[in-house]
């Protein structure tokens, strides 16, 4: 029986130091990113690989408990953006500095993760106008 303890280091390398709804690497914001349960346990989510992800300080406050969010386009309810389930490139994209979601899973996602709050957009304009780091986006 494989533990949590190995899931999570196996979350965490199969995401090489970017949060997995920000894209954001581990290094540039200053504190260690968390291996969160996609659905808490506490809504029935299981500590399995299948509903693990590792996730920002951030991403995963601003996440919480929530099993879903609302669209932008019509207020409606809609899963939130899970990193097992859905590829990232279909449901964002990133323009200059900020993340646009291109299907309300991912607009729904960056408005309720505040994907483009200014400390973000200040750290990748950071990250792209230093010549030491790369972009994570
Ligand atoms: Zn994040």
């Amino acid at each position: 029986m494989t533990s949590l303890s190995e899931f999570s280091r196996a979350v965490e390398r199969c995401a090489a130091g970017r949060g997995e709804y920000c894209r954001m690497h581990q290094s540039l914001q200053g504190a260690t990113f968390h291996v969160e349960h996609i659905i808490l346990r506490s809504r029935g989510g299981k500590s399995e690989i299948e509903n693990l992800a590792w996730a920002c300080l951030g991403c995963n406050f601003h996440k919480s408990n929530r099993v879903e969010v609302t669209a932008p386009d019509d207020q409606e309810p809609v899963p939130p953006f899970h990193p097992r389930r859905h590829e990232w490139d279909e449901h964002f994209c990133s323009e200059g500095y900020q993340v646009i979601g291109i299907t309300r899973i991912g607009r729904a996602t960056v408005e309720t993760l505040v994907l483009n709050h200014e400390r973000r957009i200040k750290i990748r304009q950071d990250v792209l106008t230093s010549s030491s780091l790369y972009c994570t986006l």
